[in-house]
């Protein structure tokens, strides 16, 4: 199964000022640092409306406040506010309407490179086709599920119920990874991960490892432990136990090697 996740973080209005102004909070992870200024679409059952996130001028924050960063109590979203202009009346603005950014495709200097909204996790289900359009004509054992998922950035959870209704030997998740040949990362030059190094393959994050049933044990690496025994080598996976068999024994692309089991593999 290759899953990709196909919503994206956003917001919801969770009041709208005597003025007009919407407050907001996050649906996903946002870093309100990156909040200000950014346009947002705010879309209420009379449409969509162009709306600007705004807080209070740095220049009337105190020293204290300006080290901070901001509470989502001092952000609003300002719809065009003003004296004699009903936002309520002319948008329809109410609690609970969603809120979407608002970042239209744009293509850099570098034309291999654009700029738009929710390359997490566009990206991801955009390979899951390409994936399934390839294999169309190949000849292989395997079953193949490609999964469009839902509410991964509140949770992870159309992953779960995916995986509870396809019932995969094997499922990978398709999504973005971070580049690390950008300022204030140290050691960038001999990081693999970098824009234009190839698929990254991530082992084990702070919720899983990856199945050591996965390896086999025919590798050339040491044990940290000095023992004498080797590190295994990926070879291919070996199905869960219990887990069905009927699509044919999986032979998915494994890296030549185990990386450590916090790094991440980059293939080229
Ligand atoms: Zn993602």
């Amino acid at each position: 199964m290759f899953a990709g996740h196909m919503d994206e973080v956003a917001f919801m209005v969770t009041d709208v000022e005597k003025s007009g102004h919407a407050r907001i909070r996050p649906l996903g992870g946002w870093w309100p640092h990156v909040l200000l200024g950014q346009r947002l679409t705010v879309r209420t059952d009379k449409g969509d409306f162009m709306g600007v996130v705004g807080s209070k001028p740095p220049h009337e924050l105190t020293d204290e406040e300006r080290k901070k960063v901001l509470d989502w109590d001092d952000i609003f979203v300002d719809l065009g506010a003003a004296d004699g202009f009903d936002v309520v009346e002319a948008t329809g603005v109410q609690r609970g309407d969603f809120v979407v950014p608002h970042g239209p495709w744009e293509t850099l200097a570098n034309k291999n490179l654009h700029v738009v909204k929710a390359w997490d996790n566009r990206v991801g289900c955009a390979l899951a086709v390409d994936l399934l359009k390839e294999l169309r004509n190949t000849q292989h054992p395997n079953t193949v599920y490609g999964v469009a998922t839902v509410q991964e950035e509140v949770g992870l959870r159309g992953a779960q119920t995916c995986a509870q209704m396809v019932k995969p030997d094997i499922a990978f998740a398709l999504d973005v990874g971070i580049a690390k040949d950008t300022p204030g990362f140290k050691g960038a030059d001999s990081n693999p991960e970098k824009l234009g190094g190839g698929p990254g393959l991530l082992l084990m994050d702070q919720t899983l490892m990856g199945t050591p049933v996965s390896c086999a044990s025919s590798g050339r690496r040491r044990s940290r432990r000095g023992s004498g025994a080797t590190r295994p080598r990926c070879r291919g996976a070996v199905p869960t136990p219990g887990a069905s068999t009927s699509a044919g024994p999986a032979s998915p692309a494994w890296p030549s090697a185990c990386p450590a089991a916090t790094s991440t593999a980059t293939a080229r």
